[in-house]
C-alpha cells in the first residue's frame, strides 16, 4: 500500500507540512528548568474547586521555575459548550490569583502559539494525521455505529476487552481501491490510529506524581479524527502539548487509564511525551464515608459558591496548598509572614491517593490568613464583596467605614490576634450587632440571674456608665455591682461557696453583653462600647431594660 497516495487522498486540502508547523511553533527560549504548563477547560461553564486545585498546582510549577502558564480552550465538542463559559473561567481564576500568561484572553487570545482554541486548530491536526497516515499508523475506517455497537455487544458477552483492536479493527488493512470506493458513494470515516502495541507488553512511565508506573501497552485504535475531521481529546491535547511545547501536563486521574494511548500517539509522531502528572480526586468525608465531591450535592464544589460566601482568595489559596503539598503546613508554621508564593510547591508532595476536602479545615486556614491581614485590608474586601452581593451592606459598611476600621481592629496585630473572622457573610453576621438595624438577641440570660436582678444590673450600669473610663474603671464599675446584688467578684469564690452567692462577676457581665450585643459571647465588651459610643450602648440599655419586662 503506498501511504502517501492514501494520505492525499483523504487530506487534500492539507498544504502545510509538520516541519512548517515545528518552525512556525519552535522550542520556547526559556531558562533552563522552566516549566510549561497549561489548563485545558472545557468550555461546558461550570468551574469547580478541582479545576482551581489544578490550575493552582499548574500556575506554581510554571511560575516558580521562570516559566509559561497558559489557558487552551478544549472546545472540539460543541455538544457541551456553553456561552460565556471562557471569560467565566478567566474571572474565576483571576479572583483566586491565578493568572495566565498566554492563551484565551477576555478579549481574544495573546502569545505565540496560537490558536489557543482547538476548534480553530483544525488544519493542524488534519496535517499531523495525514502524516500519521502517510507512515501507515493512521487509516480510515468506514465502520457505521451499528456495526461497532455489534462488535461491543459481542465483547461483552465474550467478556473481552471492549474496543476496536485486532481482529475487530476491521478497517486496518483496505486497499487503496476499497478506500477510493468507499469514499466515491459518499461513506463516512473517521481517522484511526493503528496501533503497534500489545497488552501482554508492560512499559513504564514516570508520572511526576504517582512514580514510576508500569502499564499496558495500548492496543487500540482509536479515532484521532471524527467523521468531522474534528480530532478527539487523544489526539488534539497531544499535538498541542507537542507543538504549544507543554512541558507538564496536570489533568485529573480519570485520564490515568488513557495514558497508555497518549504515550504511544507521542511516540508514533516521534516526539518526547511531557512529564504527566495525574492528580487525586477530591473527597470528602460524608458521615462515616469518604465519598468524590459531587456537584449535585455538594455546593462547596463550585467556586461561584467561595466568591458568593465571601472567601478571601488568599484563605482559598492557602487551604489549597495545605491539601496540594503535604509539607505545606510545616513550612508555614516556620514562615507565618511569608507570601505563599515562597513555598518550593513541588509535585512529588502531591497526594496520590484521594485528598481529602474538608470545610472546616478551610475555615480553620481563614481565620489563621485574616488574623495576619490588617483592618484597612479587610474592609476593603468585606466592602468589595458587598457590592457585588448585597449592596444595602455595602452602602452602610462605606458610611460608618471608621467605625468598621476600628471594629476590625479589635485585637488585631500583636502576638496572638483574635481568629474570629472567616468570611464575609460570617463576618458581618459575627458583627451585626453594631448595627441597629442588624440587632438581633440570638444568645440566653444567664439562668442564674433572676429577671429582677437583670433589671437592677441594668438600672445601676445605666447609671454608672461612663465611657471616658479606662478599662479598669469599667471593670471596677461592674464589679461593684456584682458586689452590691449578691454575686460573687471572683468566679473561684462562687465555685468554692456556690450557696453563700447568686452567682459571679461573669453572670453579671453577660447581663451586660447580652444587653449590648444580643450575645453570650464577644469579644472585649469595654472596646465594644468604646467604638459604639454612649447613645447606641444607653439605648441598648433601655432597650433591654424593657425587655426584660
Ligand atoms: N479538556 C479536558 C477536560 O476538561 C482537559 C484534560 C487535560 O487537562 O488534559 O477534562
Amino acid at each position: 500500500m503506498d501511504y502517501n497516495k492514501l494520505a492525499n487522498l483523504l487530506f487534500p486540502q492539507i498544504k502545510k507540512t509538520p516541519e512548517d508547523y515545528e518552525a512556525i511553533y519552535p522550542p520556547r527560549d526559556l531558562p533552563e528548568g522552566a516549566k510549561v504548563t497549561r489548563l485545558g477547560p472545557s468550555p461546558t461553564g461550570f468551574i469547580h474547586l478541582g479545576n482551581l486545585y489544578g490550575a493552582f498546582a499548574d500556575e506554581r510549577l510554571a511560575h516558580q521555575s521562570g516559566g509559561v502558564f497558559y489557558l487552551r480552550i478544549e472546545d472540539t465538542d460543541d455538544k457541551r459548550e456553553v456561552q460565556g463559559a471562557v471569560p467565566a473561567v478567566i474571572n474565576a481564576l483571576h479572583h483566586f490569583g491565578v493568572n495566565f500568561d498566554e492563551g484565551a484572553t477576555l478579549t481574544g487570545e495573546t502569545g505565540d502559539y496560537g490558536p489557543y482554541y482547538q476548534s480553530q486548530r483544525g488544519e493542524i491536526y488534519q496535517c499531523f494525521a495525514k502524516k500519521l497516515v502517510a507512515m501507515g499508523l493512521a487509516y480510515p475506517c468506514f465502520m457505521t455505529e451499528d456495526e461497532i455497537q455489534a462488535i461491543r455487544d459481542q465483547q461483552e458477552k465474550d467478556k473481552l476487552n471492549p474496543g476496536i483492536y485486532g481482529e475487530y479493527a476491521r478497517h486496518r488493512d483496505l486497499s487503496f481501491e476499497e478506500v477510493v470506493e468507499r469514499i466515491s458513494q459518499g461513506q463516512e470515516y473517521v481517522v484511526r490510529f493503528r496501533s503497534q502495541g500489545d497488552p501482554e507488553r508492560h512499559f513504564s512511565v514516570e508520572d511526576g506524581i504517582r512514580g514510576v508506573l508500569s502499564m499496558p501497552e495500548n492496543d487500540q485504535d482509536v479515532v484521532i479524527l471524527k467523521k468531522t475531521g474534528i480530532p478527539t481529546y487523544h489526539f488534539a491535547h497531544v499535538v498541542d502539548d507537542h507543538l504549544m511545547r507543554t512541558t507538564h501536563v496536570l489533568r485529573g486521574e480519570e485520564w490515568l487509564s488513557s495514558l497508555p494511548i497518549h504515550v504511544a500517539l507521542f511516540e508514533a509522531l516521534g516526539w518526547e511525551p511531557p512529564v504527566y502528572c495525574h492528580t487525586t480526586v477530591l473527597m470528602k468525608m460524608d458521615g462515616e464515608t469518604k465519598r468524590k465531591l459531587s456537584k449535585r450535592k455538594d455546593p462547596e464544589l463550585s467556586l461561584e459558591y467561595y466568591k458568593k460566601e465571601g472567601y478571601h482568595p488568599a484563605g482559598v489559596r492557602e487551604y489549597l496548598m495545605t491539601i496540594l503539598n503535604s509539607n505545606f503546613e510545616e513550612w508555614r508554621i516556620a514562615n507565618p509572614e511569608a507570601p505563599i508564593e515562597a513555598f518550593a510547591f513541588s509535585t512529588d508532595k502531591m497526594s496520590n491517593s484521594g485528598t481529602l476536602f474538608d470545610l472546616d479545615k478551610l475555615n480553620d486556614v481563614c481565620k489563621d490568613v485574616l488574623a495576619r491581614m490588617t483592618a484597612e485590608e479587610i474592609l476593603f474586601y468585606m466592602l468589595n464583596w458587598a457590592r457585588e452581593y448585597q449592596p444595602a451592606l455595602a452602602e452602610l459598611m462605606a458610611a460608618n467605614d471608621e467605625k468598621m476600621l476600628r471594629i476590625f481592629s479589635i485585637d488585631r496585630g500583636g502576638e496572638k490576634p483574635r481568629k474570629d473572622l472567616i468570611y464575609c457573610r460570617q463576618i458581618f453576621h459575627f458583627i451585626s450587632y453594631f448595627f441597629d438595624d442588624h440587632f438581633i438577641i440570638e444568645g440566653s440570660y444567664p439562668e442564674n440571674v433572676s429577671w429582677r436582678d437583670a433589671k437592677e444590673i441594668l438600672n445601676r450600669y445605666f447609671q454608672t456608665y461612663d465611657p471616658n473610663d479606662d478599662q479598669d474603671q469599667w471593670f471596677e464599675k461592674v464589679r461593684t455591682i456584682t458586689a452590691d446584688l449578691g454575686y460573687a467578684v471572683k468566679p473561684k469564690d462562687f465555685k468554692k461557696n456556690p450557696d453563700q452567692y447568686k452567682g459571679h462577676v461573669g453572670h453579671v457581665s453577660n447581663v451586660i453583653r447580652m444587653a449590648i450585643t444580643g450575645r453570650t459571647m464577644s469579644p472585649d465588651l469595654w472596646e465594644i462600647q468604646q467604638i459604639m459610643g454612649l447613645e447606641q450602648v444607653r439605648g441598648r440599655i433601655a432597650q433591654a431594660f424593657q425587655d426584660i419586662g
